[in-house]
């Protein structure tokens, strides 16, 4: 187990807060579900975490990442309700495939959670190695 503050998947955005990457979202039921990565403090830590490393990489941008997709070619998402986000984070948003959905006790349709191109994570995978 490591702290937070020295984990790769760790995004610092303050000099003791950032936020873990280490995981894609998981698909949703909610319309235009999008994700946020949750908030950790430095001196957190848990079992997946990996010490950071000079030069190496272990996420993957979503604009790279062979899960993320987009129905419309380049022409970003097209939201029914845009939430809290602005219509250009919309239009440089995909859906991240990452994972199938679970079985669930319910009928409803699952839709997978929009991310920005900018957004990165530990479970992606270049495009060029899958593809
Ligand atoms: S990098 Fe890939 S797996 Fe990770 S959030 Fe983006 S699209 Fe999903």
């Amino acid at each position: 187990m490591i702290e937070c503050g020295v984990c790769a998947y760790w995004v610092a955005f303050g000099p003791t807060t950032g936020k873990c990457h280490r995981h894609s979202p998981r698909p949703g039921t909610q319309v235009d579900d999008t994700s946020y990565w949750l908030e950790t403090l430095n001196d957190d830590g848990c079992a997946e975490g990996v010490p950071r490393e000079e030069g190496k990489e272990v996420m993957v941008r979503c604009r790279d990442c062979a899960f993320w997709r987009r129905r419309k070619g380049d022409q970003g998402l097209f939201p029914k309700r845009r939430g809290d986000l602005p219509l250009s984070w919309w239009r440089e948003a995909g859906f991240c495939a990452r994972f199938a959905p679970d079985p669930g006790s319910t009928t409803e349709i699952v839709v997978w959670r929009a991310t920005h191109a900018n957004d990165r994570c530990g479970d992606g995978e270049p495009k060029q190695k899958t593809e």
